[in-house]
């Protein structure tokens, strides 16, 4: 295994130097958001410094500069995804805005009365609402899959769930509240026999481990450029070639078009219907070049994160009164957890006093917590930019908070 130097890591994120209350900030909400290192923050003030023109339509030397800036980033997306054509990658803001295209567009064109869409009961709140607003309209209907008490998707269940009126599966790779790593190839094998359309929610996989799009089979899949190191503001929708560019626009406007006319519009195919209007050139700009740093960095990085996440479970579990919730053999570096006595808005509270920074709440899976019948939890999660002794400072912080509150 490639060593990994977390210490000269580290030195790339300028604000894991930052000190709260004069300690050092252990930053361990990076399926929130993740740190940006030097490289990416260089490119995105090198292009405004340097680079910045609007794309597509200038026919003077800096705007051409610009757009192949641009269509290089897509190329790098398509790449990371192990995507054979560029033409699948839109860029849009975020998991949330592609799940929305998706659910509009394509459901527009394909749901009806009486149809399926068939989510996990663990899905974040961008994978359900969407969905919600897409069924009301067509008069088609949500199926949630249940979830295991460990956290896990119950894939019998959604072996079951599957059957001739199911549109589409629309499902997260991995679970932001629990860590869980679910088995997209074979859920996606599962759908798409049965003639389901596939979505994979890929925001807290892409910033773990390499996707492959090729391998998963889906037909399109997400994720937030944030997440992976790179600016806010930018994401990924990928997608069949052929499937989007039979799907009507999401947006209209400026640069999705071939012809506009009074008496009726045309529209350019995939990726360009679904990019009306400017796009956000630094963000893409940004994200090529948060990619190129994370993908330099596997696999080394990962079996770093599993470390760490192999520790914080085993110390965690050692403290009397902790249960993990989300307890799947499969996981991701992130430790959703309950401390006895302790409402989990306080455990977060006591913990930042100590400059540990966790989430606390629903994470936005109210669904899953309703399931599991608890509030919310505490999530600790980990990068590859964490320490052990990050870990341990957690440890000793909930220490302190099981002390005051037992
Ligand atoms: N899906 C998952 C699994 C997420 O974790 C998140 C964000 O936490 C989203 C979707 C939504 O991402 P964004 O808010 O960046 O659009």
């Amino acid at each position: 295994m490639a060593s990994f130097d977390v210490d000269r890591v580290r030195a790339d994120f300028p604000l894991l130097a930052r000190r709260e209350r004069g300690k050092p900030l252990a930053y361990l909400d990076s399926a929130a958001s993740a740190q940006k290192p030097r490289a990416v923050i260089d490119a995105v003030s090198r292009y405004y410094a340097e680079q910045h023109a609007n794309i597509h339509r200038g026919v003077y030397r800096l705007s051409e500069e610009a757009t192949a800036l641009f269509e290089q980033s897509r190329a790098e997306v398509a790449r990371y995804l192990r995507a054979p054509d560029p033409r699948g990658v839109v860029f849009v803001r975020g998991a949330t805005e592609a799940i929305n295209l998706v659910a509009d567009s394509w459901g527009r064109a394909h749901l009806r009365s009486g149809d399926e869409i068939l989510l996990t009961a663990m899905e974040h709140h961008a994978n359900i609402v969407p969905w919600q607003i897409a069924a009301e309209r067509a008069g088609a209907r949500v199926v949630p899959c249940p979830v295991t008490p460990r956290g896990e998707v119950d894939l019998a269940a959604f072996a079951r769930l599957l059957g001739p009126r199911t549109r589409m599966a629309a499902f997260t790779h991995v679970s932001n509240a629990l860590g869980t790593v679910n088995p997209v190839a074979e859920m996606t094998r599962l759908a798409k026999a049965a003639g389901a359309a596939v979505l994979v929610d890929a925001c807290q996989s892409a910033s773990h481990f390499d996707v492959d799009v090729a391998a998963l089979g889906c037909d399109f899949l997400c994720f937030s450029g944030h997440k992976v190191c790179g600016p806010t503001g930018i994401g990924v929708l990928w997608g069949r070639p052929e499937l989007l560019d039979a799907m009507p626009p999401y947006q209209g406007g400026g640069d999705m078009i071939q012809r506009v006319d009074f008496a009726g519009t045309t529209y350019r195919a995939a990726p360009e219907r679904f990019e009306a209007g400017t796009p956000h050139i630094a963000g893409a700009v940004g994200l090529a070049a948060a990619l190129r740093y994370v993908a330099a960095l596997r696999p080394a990085a990962h079996a770093h994160e599993q470390r760490l996440l192999a520790l914080a479970t085993e110390r965690l579990r050692s403290i009397p009164g902790l249960r993990i919730v989300g307890e799947a053999p499969d996981k991701v570096a992130v430790v959703s957890f309950l401390l006895d006595g302790a409402h989990p808005h306080d455990v977060g509270t006591l913990l930042d006093a100590d400059a540990v920074a966790v989430r606390v709440g629903h994470h936005c899976c109210m669904p899953l917590m309703s399931l599991l019948g608890i509030p919310g939890t505490v999530r600790a999660s980990f990068a590859f930019y964490n320490t052990e002794e990050e870990v341990l400072r957690l440890e000793a912080s909930l220490r302190r908070v099981r002390a005051m509150t037992a």
